[in-house]
This record gives structure tokens, C-alpha cells and sequence, in this order.
């Protein structure tokens, strides 16, 4: 299990070379209008997660590039627009076609940057250009309605762009949140700025500069490489941004959501979870730990959808959570670009600080460290921001691990008596993002995907995720929704036209002609 640290590569010669053959330049800044814009705002570090050490930097974006990414997008919008549609879907599919061709880079700088093992990110791309292949086969499908009004009116509808789109994406799966977001958005017809957390925004680059490879405008994807408070805000107060997608924190999105409100443009908020992930004592346990492991430990458990709580019925808590924690002790935590890991470091110094107070806060309000709770032995000397795959008893409801999003591997085990009980506690929490039963039981399976308030429930599965479905939260997990036939409605406004088809004037009103 053990990775040799000596064979740790140096990751900033990697992302150079890495940038250099995708982009053609090493340089990280933003990509407006098909260039590199510097910023000149504060000097940001890109860290690598798995030394602890500096692999780049850049200047935040400051209100000039926002201007120009604005400006460049709306230009770049009309020409996308006076495109047909199926002109727009061919380019879209190259885009895809694109991705696929860089697939090797392309993962390998997500790795390295995000510090994602290579076992999840090497069959990313070709995830993420079937995004961009199924909303290229709707590009030519948005069509209205028409509406059989009680007049001698045609009344139809029309879903049109709304012009330029600020999305902003968190740093644990930056290059899927950006073409999850980037491939309706332009679908639908239209322009984006992009800003990607500050942590990580060197994969949505990419994504930019391959739009325009394959013959999308300059300018209709433009990616702003800063932070949050500063272009975050400004892409949200320019007067093009017309709607906002924020992809990230609770604490964030209220703070999105209010500037967009000032603005009155709208938002959509995918935000984080509490995820309940419940086993009853009918289930198929060892694919219920399977499934529980995936749930919470997948991605280091910087998922949005992470199964972080695990409701185990009473009469089956004990040994299925003595299974679990040998089985989770024996999960190869390591270097992203070792083919065997399974754990890579948690993104970033902050967030294995707050998982790591996180967990002693339990442990001091009463809960037990079943396994984990510390950076593994191994790695100890590694510098990177290693966090063992943790198992919580002794869990309740009420305590601040069972309430708050951890965003780590970070499972609190929670018994409960019957199906009621189970039900109140999976909807305890603010959040509703996702959900998950474990039974053989069909009658009780679609009893519970009925009865948790949750965007997203699976039965006797966890965390897969199509972008032909539907994706998104309740409560406190966000609104709006992602993937699917309705990312493309939150991304279109409707017009209604009336037309007069009447041979006599109907409007009988002041000036009478003749
Ligand atoms: P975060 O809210 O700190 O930051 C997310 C993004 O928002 C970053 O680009 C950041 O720079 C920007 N930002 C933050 N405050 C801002 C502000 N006031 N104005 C404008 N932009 C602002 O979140 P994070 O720590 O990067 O990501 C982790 C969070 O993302 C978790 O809560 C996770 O659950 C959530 N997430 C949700 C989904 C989903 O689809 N529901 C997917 C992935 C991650």
C-alpha cells in the first residue's frame, strides 16, 4: 500500500509541460477572448496536495479582465447565435471529440493539480465530452410551444439564450463541474465566463482553449482565473452577466445569491449535503459496505454527494460497522498518480485542517474514532495533505458531525430502530442533496426514495450520476437544476408571441381608421 515519496514527480515541471502541450504556453492566467489575460490583482499559489509544495502561481483577475472577458463573450454570443443550430451542435461535437484527444493530458494535469488519483480522473474526459455530445444533440431540439389561445391569435414560444453566463465551480472536480456547466450553457446558446475556485482553475483553461479548437467562437468561453470575493464578484456585477450558476458552498452561494438578488438576475446554487446512506437489516451487506465506502471515501469524500452519514439499522449496527472499519483501514491512501491509490490527499491545507478539527470536535461531544482520525503513518513525512479514510461511532443526530458538511472521509455511523426512525433522522439536517437505501425490500425501497428530502436518492447504489439526468438539491443543497433536459430550461428564457391572423381589426380602441 505503502507509494515511495522518492518517486514523487516535480509537479511544477509537470504542470508546465503538461499546460505547454495543451495550451502551447506554460503560463497560468485567464483565457479571454482565445488569449492569455494576466490579472493584476494579489499574487495566488497553486500548491500541490500531495507535497505541500508550490507548483504556480498567478495574478487574481482584476476588473479588467472581467471587462474584457464581458465584453469578449457578448461579441462572441451574437456570432453564436447566427450560427443554426445544428451548426452549433457539429461544433459541439468536436469540442467532445477534442476532449477525447487530449484525454491523457488532460487527466493527468487534473491529478497533478487537483491531486485526484489517476483511477478517477483517467476516464474523466471521456465522461465529460459525452456531456458535451448529449447537449449537442439538443442544440437543434429547443423549440417552443404553440399555445392554442381563445383568440384569432397565434400565440408561440420561443427559449432563448440569455446571453452571457458567470458560472462559478468549486476546487474537487474542476473539470467536471466546468463542462457539466459550460455544455448546456452553450447549447442553449450561450457565452460563459467561467471563474473555477482559485485552487484549481488550470483544467477549465483547457476546456476554454479546446471550445475554440474545434471552432466555437473566441470569446464564448472564457475562463477568469481568480478568487471569489474579487472576480467572483465582478463577473456577478457586470451589467452582461445575466444569470449566475454557482457551484459550491452553502456560506458561498448565499453570499452569490444575495449580489445576483442586488442585480435582480437569477441564480441556480448547487451546494454541498448531509447525505444519509441508509442500511437496513435486510440488505445486502457486504454491497452495502461496498457501496458505503464508495459513498464517503470516493474523491477523498470532497463530494458533494458524499454518503457522510451512515444510518445502520440496530439489530445489524455492530458487525456492520466492525466490517467496515477493517475494510476501510485496508483502502490504499497515496500519490495521485499511482495507479494503485484509491485515497489521494484531501485539495487543500485549510480543508484538512477544518476535517481534522471536525473530527476531534466529535470526539470530544462524544463520539468514538472507530478507524482513521489522522494523516496515515506512511505519509506522514510526505508534506502533502494526507487524511485516512475515518469511522465514526457513537454518532447522534444533534451533534455538529451528524449537522455540518465535512467535505472529507469523514463517516459518522448512526443506529437506528425502524423505517420512522430512519426517515426522521435522513431528513435532520438543512441540507437535501442526496440519499441512498440499502433493502431487499422493494415496497420499503420506494417507500424511503419517497419520504427523504433529497435531490438525488439511489436504491441499494450510490453516486452515480449521468448528465442526462436531472441533478440538484433541496433546502439548503441549492435550487435550480443541472444535467438533463432542464439544465437547458434554466439556461433559455421564454418569450411568448401573439400574432393577429384576424382579416378584420379585432382592437377596438381611440383612434377608429376609415
Ligand atoms: P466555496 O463556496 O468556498 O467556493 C466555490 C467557488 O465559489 C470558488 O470558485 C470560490 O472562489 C467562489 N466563491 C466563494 N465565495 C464567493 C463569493 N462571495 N462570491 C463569488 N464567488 C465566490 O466552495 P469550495 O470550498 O470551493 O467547494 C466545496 C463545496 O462545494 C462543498 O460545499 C461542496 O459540497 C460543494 N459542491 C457542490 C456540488 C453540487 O453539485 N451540489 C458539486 C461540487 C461541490
Amino acid at each position: 500500500m505503502a507509494n515511495d515519496m522518492k518517486h514523487a514527480p516535480n509537479s511544477a515541471a509537470e504542470i508546465a509541460r503538461l499546460l505547454t502541450e495543451l495550451l502551447g504556453h506554460p503560463e497560468v492566467a485567464s483565457h479571454v477572448a482565445g488569449d492569455a489575460m494576466a490579472g493584476d490583482g494579489e499574487l495566488l499559489e497553486l500548491t500541490d496536495p500531495a507535497t505541500g509544495r508550490v507548483m504556480a502561481e498567478f495574478r487574481d483577475a482584476g476588473a479588467e479582465v472581467v471587462n474584457a472577458a464581458a465584453d469578449a463573450a457578448q461579441e462572441a454570443q451574437r456570432i453564436w447565435a447566427a450560427k443554426t443550430a445544428s451548426e452549433r451542435g457539429r461544433i459541439m461535437f468536436e469540442i467532445a471529440r477534442q476532449i477525447r484527444a487530449h484525454a491523457e493530458p488532460l487527466s493527468r494535469l487534473e491529478s497533478v493539480s487537483a491531486g485526484r488519483p489517476i483511477r478517477d480522473t483517467g476516464g474523466e474526459p471521456a465522461r465529460m465530452a459525452e456531456m458535451f455530445e448529449y447537449y449537442a444533440g439538443w442544440c437543434d431540439k429547443i423549440t417552443g410551444d404553440v399555445i392554442p389561445v381563445p383568440s384569432s391569435h397565434l400565440n408561440y414560444t420561443r427559449h432563448e439564450p440569455i446571453g452571457v453566463v458567470a458560472q462559478i465551480t468549486p476546487w474537487n472536480a474542476p473539470l467536471f463541474t466546468c463542462c457539466w456547466q459550460v455544455a448546456p450553457a452553450i447549447a442553449a446558446g450561450n457565452a460563459v465566463m467561467l471563474k473555477p475556485s482559485e485552487l484549481t482553475p488550470l483544467s477549465s483553461l483547457v476546456v476554454a482553449a479546446l471550445c475554440e479548437r474545434a471552432g466555437a467562437p473566441k470569446g464564448l468561453v472564457n475562463v477568469i482565473a481568480g478568487r471569489g470575493a474579487s472576480a467572483g464578484q465582478k463577473m456577478i456585477d457586470h451589467p452582461a452577466t445575466g444569470l449566475v450558476v454557482f457551484v459550491g458552498s452553502a456560506q458561498g452561494g448565499a453570499a452569490v445569491a444575495a449580489a445576483a438578488a442586488r442585480r435582480m438576475i437569477p441564480s441556480i446554487l448547487e451546494l454541498g449535503g448531509k447525505s444519509a446512506n441508509i442500511v437496513f437489516e435486510d440488505a445486502d451487506l457486504d454491497r452495502a459496505i461496498v457501496g458505503a465506502q464508495a459513498a464517503i471515501f470516493a474523491a477523498c469524500g470532497q463530494s458533494c454527494v458524499a454518503g457522510s452519514r451512515l444510518l445502520v439499522q440496530r439489530s445489524i449496527h455492530d458487525q456492520l460497522l466492525e466490517k467496515l472499519a477493517e475494510a476501510s483501514a485496508r483502502i490504499p491512501v497515496g500519490l495521485p498518480l499511482d495507479t494503485a491509490t484509491q485515497i489521494g490527499p484531501v485539495n487543500n491545507a485549510r480543508q484538512w485542517d477544518k476535517i481534522n478539527d471536525m473530527v476531534h470536535q466529535a470526539q470530544a461531544a462524544g463520539a468514538r474514532i472507530v478507524t482513521g482520525g489522522a494523516c496515515p503513518e506512511h505519509l506522514r513525512d510526505s508534506g502533502g495533505y494526507f487524511y485516512a479514510p475515518t469511522i465514526l461511532g457513537g454518532v447522534s443526530q444533534d451533534m455538529v458531525i451528524a449537522q455540518e458538511e465535512v467535505f472529507g472521509p469523514v463517516l459518522s455511523v448512526i443506529p437506528f430502530e425502524d423505517e420512522e426512525e430512519a426517515v426522521a433522522l435522513a431528513n435532520a439536517t438543512p441540507f437535501g442533496l442526496a440519499g441512498a437505501v440499502w433493502t431487499r425490500d422493494v415496497g420499503r425501497a420506494h417507500r424511503m426514495a419517497d419520504r427523504v428530502r433529497a435531490g438525488t436518492f439511489w436504491i441499494n447504489s450510490y453516486k452515480t450520476i449521468n448528465v442526462m439526468s436531472p441533478f440538484g438539491g433541496f433546502g439548503q443543497s441549492g435550487y435550480g437544476r443541472s444535467s438533463g433536459r432542464e439544465a437547458l430550461a434554466a439556461y433559455t428564457t421564454t418569450k411568448s408571441v401573439w400574432v393577429e391572423t384576424a382579416a378584420e381589426p379585432v382592437i377596438a380602441f381611440g383612434y377608429a381608421p376609415g
